[in-house]
């Protein structure tokens, strides 16, 4: 299982990889905003008008109803084992797309050409595809990488910047865990203003270090862990706050939970203190400020007790030594957990 990538601010060599297809069928699908900010991009490089498929945007979508309304459409418009898929659009668009591919007639090639910055570095590579069922994300899906993930930082240009900084809480921990270097060169970056050839470079930086890993271990099966730095109480924040009916994006979420658990890495391996402020003041600098009554702190902790990476029933995190040296498989005491979360809330902006 390779994962085959271009990242390229010039759509000529992605026009070269689609006219290879022997397929008189090319489907492109798109939710509402990539059909109109993003599709008129790419057009011009087919020899044929492809077939589009346009779906309401937002993460309720990525449901089994979608997929059905995909497979319909494909069958209705007489796809066959050789025609393509290009899944155009955030991480909604290629995790949906890529289950729908991988399961249409057994499987059918497709591309994805990933529009936000969560999905360039993050979402479109890997080979993960697949739905939501009720509130359980992802529940239902394959690994399959696909043909290509084409990669242009020119699709961000009419992307929301709240959307531009939640991906690059991404681009932040892959930083850390991959060495201090890359980490140095990321702190200068101001990423409500960044410019797009000059982020094309950090993306690629970002992607080669998401690769490194998952094709060392293509089908989670450890080294991959590596990857949740941050995510243990990210995902029990984002999720704390959605049923708040509080919008909090991934990242934003994501930002709170590396600050957190880069004191629990304090804690337990006394990752170097210096750099945890460094890199939760710059945090606090460019995310926004998320308020939790200390009251709400055993919500949290029970939410993450429900994880679904926990073992044996328990919490695991993925901590740092240092910046570089990351250690997966961790436990840590509750009252470090919410040490870690008064930690983040004392923070002074
Ligand atoms: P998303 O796809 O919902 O996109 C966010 C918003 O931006 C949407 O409203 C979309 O229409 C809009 N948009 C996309 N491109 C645009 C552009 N160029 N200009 C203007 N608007 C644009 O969300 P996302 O953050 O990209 O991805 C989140 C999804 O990714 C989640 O479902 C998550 O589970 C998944 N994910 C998957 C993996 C994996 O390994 N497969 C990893 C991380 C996240
Ligand atoms: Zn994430």
């Amino acid at each position: 299982m390779k994962n085959d990538y271009i990242i390229s601010n010039n759509f000529i060599d992605l026009k070269k990889h689609i006219s290879h297809y022997q397929t008189d069928k090319i489907f492109v699908l798109c939710d509402e905003n990539t059909f109109i900010h993003c599709l008129p991009k790419i057009i011009d490089i087919f020899d044929k008008e492809p077939i589009t498929i346009q779906i309401p945007a937002g993460e309720d979508n990525k449901s089994i109803d979608t997929a059905i309304f995909i497979w319909n459409f494909l069958t209705n418009h007489n796809a066959d084992r050789k025609s393509l898929l290009i899944n155009l659009g955030g991480g909604m668009i290629t995790d949906l797309g890529g289950f729908v591919a991988s399961t249409y007639k057994r499987g059918i090639d497709f591309i994805n050409i990933p529009t936000t910055l969560l999905a360039q570095v993050d979402a479109s590579i890997g080979g993960k595809n697949g739905i939501n069922l009720n509130n359980y994300k992802n529940i239902v899906g394959l690994f399959n990488p696909p043909k290509l993930v084409y990669i242009n930082a020119d699709f961000l240009s009419t992307l929301p910047s709240q959307q531009l900084r939640s991906g690059f809480a991404e681009v932040i921990k892959h930083a850390l865990i991959d060495n201090e270097n890359t980490w140095k060169k990321i702190k200068t970056i101001n990423p409500e203003n960044i410019d797009l050839e000059y982020l094309q470079i950090i993306i690629k930086e970002s992607v080669a270090i998401k690769m490194k890993i998952v094709d060392n271990d293509p089908h989670e099966k450890g080294l991959r862990e590596a990857l949740n730095f941050g995510h243990t109480i990210g995902h029990a924040i984002e999720t704390f706050f959605n049923r708040k009916k509080i919008n909090i994006l991934h990242g934003e979420a994501i930002a709170i939970g590396m600050i957190a658990e880069l004191f629990l890495s304090n804690k337990k391996f006394t990752f170097d203190f210096h750099k945890l402020f460094e890199i939760a003041e710059y945090i606090a600098t460019y995310y926004p400020a998320f308020k939790i009554e200390y009251n709400n702190y055993d919500e949290i902790y029970d939410i993450m007790k429900h994880d679904k990476k926990n073992k044996n029933n328990q919490i695991r995190f993925s901590l740092l030594k240092d910046i570089g040296q990351i250690q997966t498989n961790q436990t840590v005491d509750k009252e470090d957990i919410i040490q870690s979360l008064n930690f983040y809330f004392q923070i002074k902006r």
